[in-house]
């Protein structure tokens, strides 16, 4: 506890900066706890599959393992996992210390949307999933930037697929609405407890630690990531569990001032 607080006396004007340095202190003092936190998930994160790593080297060295190519492309799924978690790691800490500059220019949304459907559809495919794509003709064209907008829509539809069980759907809607676009991701899979709705933006949050965190599983960093890049471009993001089941991520991209 830093106790960085000061006795606010009164309502001369030294009390008043008296209040101000103490939210200044607060604020200070939470980021210090969210900085502490991030750095504890994050040597948890590597932690375990460099745990995994070791035990299996440990494994092959002692001559209990061969070092079949089955035994080794297990260990290189941990490596792939652990690039996976800094690369994410870099984006999200880019794009938090502002540093993440965007090369904005105008995209027609299908531009981005029909090559990213094009490399999943086999992935759909492989889960017997339908992937539907229904984008509002006529759409205005986004000042955007077209890298980091698909960055966010391979994350929504990775999950919607990773989620969503065979023989399910996951659909892709964008449509005008007043001075935004709005780009939803739906799928009929389980949808998302809601008691954990308001936690999936965070980092590292996981509804179901337990599935999520095998092999294949994400990096818990998807939608933290995926809400910062909206955020940069001026956007929102939420998400709601749909009435007739499943969830649906909905992203709103302002247009650009005619
Ligand atoms: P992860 O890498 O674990 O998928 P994300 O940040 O992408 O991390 O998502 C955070 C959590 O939100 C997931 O672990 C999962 O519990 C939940 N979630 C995300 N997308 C979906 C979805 N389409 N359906 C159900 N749950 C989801």
């Amino acid at each position: 506890d830093l106790s960085l607080r000061v006795p606010v006396e009164g309502d001369t004007e030294v009390a008043e900066l008296a209040a101000a340095f103490n939210r200044m202190a607060e604020r200070l003092e939470a980021e210090d706890r969210a900085r502490r936190q991030l750095l504890a998930d994050v040597a948890h994160e590597l932690g375990h599959p460099l745990s995994v790593l070791r035990g299996r080297l440990e494994l092959m060295q002692d001559g209990i393992q061969a070092p079949t190519p089955e035994a080794l492309v297990t260990l290189q799924d941990e490596v792939v996992r652990m690039s996976r978690l800094i690369g994410d790691l870099r984006d999200l800490s880019l794009a938090d210390a502002g540093a993440l500059s965007l090369r904005l220019r105008p995209v027609r949304l299908e531009e981005v949307v029909d090559p990213l459907l094009a490399n999943l559809e086999p992935v759909a495919a492989g889960r017997r999933i339908a992937l539907e794509r229904d984008i509002a003709p006529g759409l205005p064209v986004l000042e955007v930037d077209p890298d980091r907008i698909r960055q966010v829509l391979v994350n929504l539809l990775s999950n919607a697929l990773r989620y969503t069980p065979e023989g399910g759907r996951v659909t892709l809607r964008a449509w005008q609405q007043g001075s935004e676009v709005r780009i939803e991701v739906a799928d009929t899979g389980p949808g998302i407890d809601p008691a954990d709705l308001p936690h999936v933006f965070e980092r590292f949050y996981r509804a179901d630690p337990a599935r999520t965190r095998s092999a294949g599983g994400g990096t818990g960093l998807g939608l933290a990531i995926a809400r910062s890049l909206v955020q940069l471009h001026g956007g929102r993001i939420w998400a709601e569990n749909r009435p007739e089941g499943g969830s649906r991520f909905t992203v709103a991209l302002p247009l650009p001032h005619a």
